[in-house]
């Protein structure tokens, strides 16, 4: 391998100085550098993998200015854990401590400032914003993951130890470690196996496996009540049309008996099926082969059972850093993806060492939270349904339950999930959890609503290819959600306090839009196309106190559905509240953004926060809004501030447009309907206590 001179020097003392290691003098040398130096491009590929196009631009065009260049020296700093350099007096030594080099773009103090000698406000002005913001930001710290191998002089060195990886990512060596996770979660997790109170219900399909290796085909089986056999269950993207080979599926499920050529298959299901007959499992449930092709009503039918087919999986196999079906997922492994960039280096003692450095997108959180399946909305639900999951990925595989997450190189298994712990609990309330298991306050009830709102928030970040799916793709962990909180669904959201279900408002910086076609109510966030958030940190209080109280009073609802799954695609759906609404001035409202504290202090008069979903929909400063208070928070975001009332803006509808479907037809809902009818364009909060104490409740309809 071929090392730069500032990469050659690195030593662990050396990157370990307060300044770090020195490696170029701005972003352009490290450019050039990379060309030759394979660390160097390394660096740069970590840089680029994680910071935005648009910052590098301007990294770039900052210091290739010719009248103004400014220098944004690049340095790397040997990191134990995972804070920042500053921070390293708090760094404590534990087995699972993970070790890292951070590569800071830019000066680190303030006095080092960039090379700005003159400091005339024209030229400051001058700057875009955009400069403006990146100087602000700087330094930019990357982690860029090291280790060594055991036996390595740097293992004394507190640098993260691994095993070597194997040759491919189904070597037999890696099978003989899935068999001892799978082993050891079922018999120490009890939350891990499956539940023996409730029958199992099987897909009304699967793959039979077991003639695979004599005849090179595998079987569509019908599951008939009797069936009891352990399957696996695949979880990957789809990724582009893949016509030929639907075609082929379409064809084979005409017949009465269907066979397929495995051949056929695209890579990744090829290697699903390889997969599961090394672990030695028979059965295989894959979506495309198993829910019948064009087949509406079968695809309804089995996509009710989500919650049910991944549930019940004794394995599900996650394709994680596979883009599409043909992409495939087990590899024969480069040397640079079985051992990193190798680099000979110096300890503290002097001792002669290998550190190995990741490519990016080689850890856990990177691929599986990062990577292909974690942008894609189907596959929350796969994963958050299964009891276990195998993640095979080209860099590594990972295996991941509820309660533990163990690695192919791990030396020694990471510390299990803590029951007790905070963290632990929030991710997983929606298990059971039973009455009693959390002693302290805020109760459960409150940490599952508080639940479904963070899976929300995941989920209205994945794309989905068909954005009628909105709430099919949902529908699983809705199901199982209902399981434990025994509320009602409507259309995303719970009646068990709905106030904190209605309170999603869309991100500041995201962008976020009303879908053009009915496909939820207005007040619910699957009627949006992009990202919603709530805010949680409520659930981090240690009792209901302070916790949002609601203002309205649900009278009814009405649930029209597209099939029969209660917790799939609707119609129409409509809920009456009761609830006070107040006429605001838009002279009241601050501009187009979520009430901030300093916003509020500055002015006297009440002024409101306020967020409109629908872009398009303008305010007259001379309009009224209609506002409906939902929430209480009973102190503000601060122990001195006041309490905060959040709510709805709404806009009245004319009855004949409750629903707005395109075939018009409201079959299930032609009730005459004697209240009052509003549609939620937008959310604001408000700090003022008494604004809405001059208005008498009123009962509504919402659409
Ligand atoms: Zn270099
Ligand atoms: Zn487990």
């Amino acid at each position: 391998m071929v090392f730069c001179t500032s990469c050659k020097s690195i030593t662990l003392p050396s990157a370990s100085e307060r300044g770090g290691h020195h490696l170029h003098d701005e972003w352009i040398s490290l450019e050039h550098s990379a060309e030759a130096c394979e660390l160097c491009r390394l660096f740069l590929d970590h840089l680029r993998a994680n910071i935005e196009v648009s910052i590098v631009e301007e990294i770039v065009r900052l210091c290739t200015d010719h009248q103004r260049p400014l220098k944004i020296p690049i340095s790397a700093h040997y990191i134990l854990g995972s804070f920042l350099p500053e921070r390293r007096q708090e760094l404590q030594e534990t087995p699972s401590q993970k070790s890292h080099l951070s590569i800071a773009c830019g000066p680190l103090t303030r006095n080092d400032e960039v090379n700005d000698d003159d400091d005339d406000d024209d030229n400051e002005s001058s700057r875009s914003k955009l400069t403006a913001d990146l100087l602000q930001r700087l330094p930019i710290y990357v982690a860029v993951p090291v280790y060594v191998y055991p036996g390595d002089p740097l293992s004394t060195s507190r640098v993260q130890i691994r095993e070597p990886l194997n040759a491919t990512s189904l070597d037999s060596e890696v099978l003989r470690k899935v068999r001892q996770w799978r082993s050891h979660c079922l018999t120490t997790h009890p939350e891990c196996r499956p539940s023996n109170t409730r029958p199992r219900i099987y897909p009304s399909r699967l793959l039979d496996l077991r003639n695979v290796e004599s005849t090179g085909t595998a079987q569509i089986v019908r599951t008939s009540p009797s069936f009891h056999h352990d399957y696996v269950a695949l979880s990957y993207c789809w990724g582009a049309k893949y016509r030929r080979w639907l075609d082929y599926v379409k064809a084979c499920q005409r017949d009465q008996d269907p066979w397929v050529e495995i051949d056929q298959m695209p890579q990744t299901l090829r290697d699903a099926v390889a997969s599961t007959v090394a672990l030695d499992f028979h059965y295989l449930w894959i979506d495309c082969l198993c829910i019948l092709q064009g087949n509406k009503n079968d695809w309804l039918e089995e996509g009710s059972k989500m919650c049910e087919i991944y549930g019940n999986a004794a394995l599900t196999l996650s394709a994680s850093d596979s883009q599409d079906c043909r992409d495939g997922f087990v590899v024969v492994r480069t040397p640079l993806q079985r051992e990193g960039i190798i680099l000979p280096c110096l300890d503290e003692a002097g001792m002669m060492g290998s550190l190995h450095f990741c490519a990016p997108g080689t850890p856990f959180d990177e691929i599986v939270g990062r990577g292909p399946v974690a942008r894609r909305a189907w596959c929350l639900q796969e994963r958050q349904i299964s009891r276990q999951v195998l993640h095979i990925c080209r860099g590594e595989v990972f295996f991941e339950c509820v309660r533990c997450l163990r690695h192919e190189s791990e030396r020694r298994p990471d510390d299990e999930f803590d029951p007790n712990d905070e963290w632990w609990r929030f991710h997983v309330s929606l298990e059971s959890q039973g009455p009693n298991a959390f002693p302290r306050k805020p109760s459960p009830d409150v940490y599952n609503v508080l639940s479904w709102c963070g899976i929300v928030e995941d989920y209205s970040r994945r794309d989905l290819a068909f954005v009628e799916d909105k709430l099919a793709a949902i529908a699983g962990l809705a199901r199982r959600a209902h399981r434990i909180m025994g509320s009602d669904y409507l259309a995303g959201l719970w009646t068990h306090r709905l106030h904190i279900g209605l309170a999603w408002q869309v991100p500041m910086d995201m962008r976020a839009t009303r879908a053009p076609v009915y496909r939820a109510p207005s007040w619910s966030w699957a009627s949006m196309d992009g990202p919603v958030s709530y805010d949680r940190s409520d659930g981090f209080v240690q009792s209901d106190d302070g916790f949002l109280e609601s203002a309205i009073h649900l009278l009814d609802s009405s649930v029209s559905l597209m099939g029969s799954d209660p917790f799939g695609p609707v119609e129409c759906v409509n809920i009456t509240v009761s609830g006070r609404l107040a006429q605001i001035p838009s002279s009241d409202l601050l501009h187009n953004d979520i009430l901030e504290y300093p916003a509020w202090m500055s002015g006297a008069a009440p002024q409101i926060g306020w967020h409109l979903e629908d872009e398009k929909r303008g305010l007259d400063t001379d309009d009224t809004i209609t506002c409906l208070k939902v929430a209480v928070k009973p102190f503000g975001p601060g122990p001195s501030l006041p309490p905060t009332n959040s709510m709805l803006i709404l806009e009245r509808v004319e009855d004949h447009d409750r629903c707005h479907r395109s075939d018009g037809g409201d079959d299930s809902d032609d009730r005459a309907h004697p209240f009052p009818t509003y549609k939620r364009i937008g959310f604001g909060q408000v700090f003022v206590t008494d604004y809405f104490d001059d208005c008498p409740p009123m009962t509504i309809t919402l659409i």
